[in-house]
C-alpha cells in the first residue's frame, strides 16, 4: 500500500493530478476515482498508455507494474494528499461557501486579488469533496494567496472540506433557502453553512497561527448587514471579524448602488483611508452587491490600492449564466438559468422589479431539492412575482402549476400571467406569441434547462 507521504513525494515530482483518462497529460498522477457509473480501476491501463507517470487505483487486479499505487480507497487518498499538501503552506487560504453567489463571490475575489499577488482559485464550480481536494493541489510554491469555494447540501460537509482546505480566512455569502432536503430546514442550512465559523475560531493551520499574530484563530469577513450571519458569529464568539456592508462606523468597507441600469454602478468607501470611490461594473442584480463589496473588503484588508480593486471588480464579467445580460434584436435577457433557489428567485423577482426598464416580464421555472417545502415556496414565488411591478409573467415546471391552480389570482393568459407544465410547452406558446422590447428575466433550477427558451427572444 502506498501512503500519503509516499503520494506526497511523487505529487512532489508530477504536480498535475488527473481524474479523467480523456484529459491525460504526459507525467500527471491519475486518480482512478469511483463514479456513480463506473470503475475508474479500469481505466487505470488506458491512463498510463496516454503517458500518466502514475495511476493511484485501489483494485489489486488492476495493479500491473511499479507503476499503478495501490491505495485503500482513491478518494481518501487524493483528500488525504490535499490535506497534506495545505499543511505544508504557509500562505492565506480564503474560504468561502454560503447559499448564493459563492462562485461570483469567488471570481471577484480572486479578480481584485490577483492585481497585485500570483493567486490560485477554484476552477469553476469544483467546490465539493473532490473538487476541493483537487483546487488545493493546484497550488504551487509560487502561490502567494489561494481562493476556495466550499459547496455542500448536507451538515458536516463544510467541516470537512474546511479540514481538507484549512482555511486562514473565511467567507459566508449569505445563508438561504436551498438543500433544505439534505440540511433539515433553514435552520438547518445556518447550522451546516455555520462550520466554517466553528473552524475559523478552532484555525488549524500552526502556519496562519505565526503569520497573522493573531489568537489562533481565522479571519472571517461578514456582512453587517445580514442578521443571520451576525447571529451566527455572536453564537459563537468570533474574535477576529471584519466588516463589510452598506453603511456603519466599524465596517472596513462600505457601499452603495448608485444606478442599476441594468449593470451596476457602485460607490464605496475605503475606512482605512476615508476615500471614497465610484466603480463600474459588469454586473446586474442588487445582490451582486454584496458579493462586491465582499470582494473590496478583502482587498481593502489585504492592503490593496483603492485603484487595484477597481480594476478587479470592474473587469471581472460574470459567467456561464450567472445573472448574464445578453442583447438580443428586440430585447434585454437577464440570463440567469444556471440555478435558483427560493431565496436567488426572491432577489432577482425584487431587481427586476427596480430596475429602469420600458417593459418587463419575469420567466421562471421551477425550483429543485425543496422535499416537503417546495409547494409553500413555489406559492411563495408565485405570490412575489404577482406583487412586483412587471408586466408578464410565465411560470414552467409542475411545482409552479401545481401552486398556481390553488391561488385565486383571476384569469390567465398569456400576455399576462401563464403557467406551463413543461418548457416545450412554454416555447410553443412563445413561438405564436413572440415577446418584444422587453427586458426578460429567465431564471429557474438547473434541471429545468431554460436556456431552451432563450432563442426564442
Ligand atoms: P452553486 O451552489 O451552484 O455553487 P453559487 O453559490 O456558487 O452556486 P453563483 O454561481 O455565484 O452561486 O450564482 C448563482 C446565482 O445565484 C446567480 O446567478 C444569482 O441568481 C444568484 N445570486 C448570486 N449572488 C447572490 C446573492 N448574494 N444573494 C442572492 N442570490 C445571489
Ligand atoms: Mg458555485
Amino acid at each position: 500500500m502506498t501512503n500519503t507521504e509516499q503520494l506526497y513525494t511523487l505529487f512532489l515530482q508530477h504536480p498535475l493530478i488527473i481524474t479523467d483518462t480523456r484529459k491525460i497529460l504526459p507525467g500527471s498522477l491519475f486518480f482512478a476515482l469511483k463514479g456513480e457509473k463506473f470503475d475508474a480501476n479500469t481505466f487505470a491501463e488506458k491512463a498510463i498508455e496516454a503517458g500518466a507517470a502514475y495511476a493511484i487505483i485501489d483494485n489489486p487486479v488492476y495493479q500491473l507494474n511499479e507503476k499503478y499505487l495501490l491505495v485503500d480507497d482513491v478518494l481518501t487518498a487524493l483528500q488525504d494528499l490535499a490535506r497534506h499538501h495545505r499543511r505544508q503552506l504557509t500562505i492565506p487560504v480564503i474560504g468561502l461557501t454560503g447559499t448564493n453567489g459563492k462562485t461570483t463571490t469567488k471570481e471577484l475575489i480572486n479578480s481584485v486579488l490577483s492585481q497585485h499577488f500570483k493567486t490560485q482559485a477554484t476552477q469553476g464550480n469544483l467546490n465539493n469533496h473532490i473538487g476541493v481536494p483537487l483546487s488545493i493541489l493546484t497550488i504551487d510554491a509560487s502561490h502567494e494567496m489561494a481562493v476556495i469555494e466550499m459547496g455542500a447540501n448536507h451538515q458536516k460537509e463544510i467541516e470537512f472540506l474546511c479540514g481538507i482546505a484549512q482555511p486562514s480566512h473565511g467567507l459566508i455569502t449569505n445563508v438561504g433557502k436551498a438543500h433544505l432536503e439534505g440540511f433539515g430546514g433553514f435552520e438547518g442550512v445556518k447550522k451546516g453553512k455555520g462550520e466554517l465559523y466553528d473552524f475559523l475560531k478552532k484555525s488549524e493551520n500552526p502556519q496562519v497561527r505565526k503569520s497573522e499574530e493573531q489568537d489562533g484563530s481565522g479571519i472571517a469577513f461578514i456582512n453587517r448587514d445580514n442578521p443571520d450571519l451576525i447571529e451566527m458569529e455572536q453564537l459563537r464568539g468570533l474574535q477576529n471579524v471584519v466588516y463589510y456592508g452598506k453603511s456603519s462606523a466599524n465596517n472596513l468597507v462600505n457601499g452603495e448602488i448608485i444606478e442599476n441600469s441594468p449593470l451596476l454602478t457602485l460607490k464605496w468607501a475605503n475606512n482605512h483611508t476615508g476615500k471614497s470611490n465610484l466603480v463600474k461594473t459588469q454586473l446586474t442584480g442588487a445582490y451582486n452587491l454584496d458579493n462586491i463589496l465582499a470582494a473590496i473588503c478583502i482587498g481593502v484588508y489585504f492592503k490593496l490600492s483603492d485603484e487595484e480593486i477597481n480594476k478587479g471588480v470592474e473587469d471581472y464579467q460574470p459567467k456561464n449564466n450567472r445573472s448574464q445580460i445578453m442583447q438580443t434584436a428586440t430585447n434585454t435577457l437577464i440570463c440567469d438559468y444556471y440555478n435558483a433557489n427560493p431565496s436567488s428567485m426572491q432577489v432577482a423577482i425584487e431587481n427586476i422589479g427596480k430596475i429602469k426598464a420600458d417593459r418587463k416580464v419575469l420567466i421562471l421555472g421551477d425550483m429543485f431539492e425543496l422535499g416537503d417545502e417546495a409547494a409553500a415556496e413555489h406559492t411563495a414565488i408565485i405570490q412575489k412575482a404577482m406583487e412586483t411591478p412587471v408586466d408578464q409573467r410565465i411560470f414552467i415546471g409542475k411545482e409552479f402549476a401545481l401552486a398556481g391552480a390553488t391561488m385565486d389570482h383571476g384569469p390567465w393568459t398569456m400576455d399576462k400571467n401563464v403557467f406551463f407544465d413543461t418548457a416545450e410547452d412554454a416555447v410553443a406558446a412563445l413561438k405564436a406569441n413572440p415577446i418584444k422590447n422587453s427586458t426578460i428575466l429567465v431564471k429557474g433550477s438547473r434541471g429545468m434547462a431554460l436556456e431552451r427558451l432563450v432563442e426564442l427572444f
